[in-house]
């Protein structure tokens, strides 16, 4: 018989969410929470311990005997620790015991995780402090507390609590605009985001194959299939039954635990997917999409798969990305990136846009490095991933808006005049502009923003920070006029004509992917930093310390520790990939080759001793010497190389960048001449055409 998944009553059943909340907390300890999640208000102690109650009775229900305090440190991904309930009475038994004081702080050792240099080595302890606008859940018999990561002198050592700083400077500049076009009910505004997520999937005997996949996510060697993606056969193709029962369960899975899961297809390489939510708060979409990334590869383990959530696992087939999709939405419900109805919504709706537009412009370098990572430089600017210079897709219709107001033409009718904000109605703008350009690397969408240069393993977050600090900014500013202003209306039109008329070149329609876009950007003087090493040497820019200490997001230190930890993580992916390299070419590479070509010198031996002609085997013999000799060689070069790398780590990441990734692909190229010559039973781990066309 088949199992009918009742997903209504499953979803969200192991999320002490506010419908469970409101079930089981007394109405008075509900409306404090919720007068707390909404104005920010603290929560008293005698709240939290009825909160805590409620939740472990709830979570002992659904079969947690532990609890844990989640957080997201800087490596990107989350922590857990897990404290059981159990406390003894003292006569040999235990109760199942969690107070208020348990639910809101944890102390953990944060001497492990990286600290930037914020901790000082003799003050290694961490502390966490429950989030309470984000819900806790059950999974694998642990009650999950989301939680912020600080160290004792109050430094944030997490991507959590900067996303909450964020959203709130955010909120505080987009109510000062509201309140000017009269909306006086808002009470927050909240970044909304929806994170596209691209993987890929793999049966785990090939992965248990091979080292490079195991020990660094990806493929450091392979000769390209004879097939490849040319014929767009998997893009939307039927899923395989083996992956389609594995999307199942990872969907049940994330129902559970309240991720709205909503669209699953294959992506463009074999044996790539997609998964996408319903968008959410920025923070509650940032959770998700950690969850999203955990229970992929523990669902995918159950399935004998292996998920890689790596930027290119691949080389010469489409590389994995997220799609960060933004927006900001008030309480009350309404998207500020929409356009409106009346011409007066219209103009609030140009005056978020050019905050947009100039903010971007404006810190386009910022935007950049949020997303700069070792995995993340095979994709920015290869063919099938938005180039490394950010640029904004607005679409026809709304070009044609934003041409009219900076040439004071009309946008419909030449004959006309120009477009007068707040008066003037604009032309509808189509929600379909998206599929339009895919090769921006962010598109106006309609009413949403999709910031499409994200790397699939990478936390959602810091982009987001990024996205509403800048906001904050410019929404700040423009209120600073707006509000000084005697003649709000012309003093509008003036703002948002100027705002646009200046930031203007960040606009984009065309292709992204085009040598010529490179050359007209470098003309427009936008900025185009190719790789991290690059990249990270702008981030901590005095104009990027001043915006984010500016709006506390982030102190100074705070700020140059993620800086730190960025560049240190470049350098030691570089080395474990390059040390992974050199350890399969002297084990597994050069042992296969000269095997085989011995062998064949063996068999050219005894034909000629039968006097019968071996060209064949001879012409292989030479071109095998060949490639093992350059390959052994390049070996001891990058050897070499590697003792030569900088102390200081700033100057190790050119030194990686600029020497290392480059004896990397010679080494490559030449393993990958040997496996093509190379007979494939003797050849030592699956090859591109075993692995992804299975
Ligand atoms: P596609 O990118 O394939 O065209 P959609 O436009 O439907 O797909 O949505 C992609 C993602 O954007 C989904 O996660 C969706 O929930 C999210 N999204 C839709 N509207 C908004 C919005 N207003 N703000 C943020 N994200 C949104
Ligand atoms: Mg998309």
């Amino acid at each position: 018989m088949r199992e009918f998944l009742n997903v209504p009553e499953i979803f969200g059943s192991d999320v002490f969410n506010e419908a469970t909340m409101k079930q089981r907390l007394t109405e008075e300890v509900y409306n404090a929470w919720k007068q707390c999640v909404t104005t920010g208000s603290p929560l008293q102690l005698s709240v939290a311990n009825e909160i805590s109650e409620a939740m472990k009775v709830w979570a002992i229900e659904k079969g947690a005997t532990h609890f844990t305090h989640w957080f997201q440190p800087m490596t990107g991904i989350t922590a857990e620790k897990h404290d059981s309930f159990i406390a003894p009475t003292g006569d040999g038994r235990v109760i199942m015991e969690f107070s208020g004081k348990e639910l809101v702080k944890g102390e953990s050792d944060a001497s492990s995780f990286p600290s930037g240099g914020l901790r000082a080595t003799f003050e290694a302890r961490g502390y966490t402090a429950w989030d309470p606008t984000a819900f806790a859940f059950v999974k694998d018999g642990s009650l999950y507390i989301p939680t912020c990561f600080f160290s004792y002198t109050g430094d944030a050592l997490d991507t959590k609590t900067p996303l909450l700083r964020s959203s709130k400077e955010l909120s505080k500049a987009a109510i000062r605009i509201l309140r000017l076009f009269g909306d006086n009910e808002t009470i927050r505004v909240i970044p909304s985001v929806g994170a596209e997520q691209e993987y890929f999937i793999i049966p785990k005997d090939f992965y248990a194959q091979r080292e490079d996949l195991r020990l660094t996510g990806r493929t450091l060697f392979g000769a390209p299939a004879p097939k490849g993606q040319e014929l767009e056969d998997h893009y939307y193709g039927t899923i395989r039954t083996r992956i389609s029962s594995f999307m199942k369960d990872l969907d049940e899975q994330l129902w559970r635990v309240g991720v709205l899961s909503y669209t699953k297809h294959n992506e463009a390489a074999p044996c790539q997917h997609e998964l996408a939510p319903i968008y959410d708060n920025a923070n509650a979409a940032c959770d998700a999409n950690q969850l999203v990334m955990e229970i992929l590869k523990k669902c995918a383990a159950k399935h004998n798969l292996v998920c890689l959530l790596h930027e290119k696992p691949f080389q010469g087939v489409n590389g994995s990305g997220k799609h960060n999709n933004y927006s900001l939405s008030t309480d009350t419900g309404r998207n500020l990136f929409r356009p409106g109805q009346t011409p007066r919504q219209n103009a609030q709706f140009l005056v978020f846009l050019a905050a947009f537009i100039q903010g971007i412009d404006e810190y386009q370098d910022f935007l950049r490095c949020t997303v700069a990572s070792a995995g993340n430089d095979h994709r920015l600017g290869a063919h099938e991933a938005p180039p490394a210079i950010v640029s904004i897709f607005l679409g026809d219709e709304l070009t044609a808006v934003v041409e009219s107001i900076i040439n004071g033409t009309n946008y419909t009718d030449p004959e006309k005049s120009i477009m007068r904000i707040g008066v003037d109605e604009m032309p509808p703008i189509p929600k379909d502009t998206t599929d339009r350009n895919r090769t921006s690397p962010l598109a106006f969408t309609g009413n949403k923003f999709e910031f499409r240069m994200l790397g699939s393993s990478q936390s959602v977050t810091a982009p987001n920070i990024a996205l509403n600090t800048i906001m904050a900014e410019v929404l700040g500013q423009f209120a600073d006029e707006l509000e000084a202003a005697e003649d709000f209306e012309a003093a509008l039109q003036n703002l948002v004509c100027r705002s646009l008329t200046e930031h203007q070149r960040i606009i984009f329609n065309g292709n992204g992917y085009s040598a010529d876009w490179e050359a007209e950007a470098a003309k427009r003087g936008l900025s185009n930093l190719r790789s991290t090493a690059e990249a990270l040497t702008s981030y901590t820019s005095q104009k990027n310390i001043d915006l984010v200490t500016k709006h506390g997001i982030y102190t100074e230190a705070e700020f140059r520790a993620r800086h730190e930890i960025y560049v240190e993580a470049y350098c030691k992916i570089i080395k474990i990939e390059a040390r992974t390299m050199l350890d399969m070419v002297r084990h597994q590479i050069l042992p296969a080759a000269s095997r085989y070509t011995g062998d064949l010198c063996e068999r050219v031996l005894n034909k000629e001793k039968l006097g019968v002609p071996a060209a064949a085997e001879k012409a292989l013999i030479e071109k095998l010497s060949t490639a093992t000799d350059a390959l052994y060689a390049l070996c001891e070069a990058m050897e070499g190389h590697m003792t030569d790398v900088p102390k200081d780590y700033e100057a190790a990441t050119i030194y990686y960048h600029d020497v290392i990734t480059k004896d990397m692909a010679a080494l490559r190229e030449q393993a990958d001449i040997l496996e093509q010559l190379t007979d494939k039973s003797y050849w030592p781990y699956p090859t591109y055409s075993d692995i992804l066309f299975y």
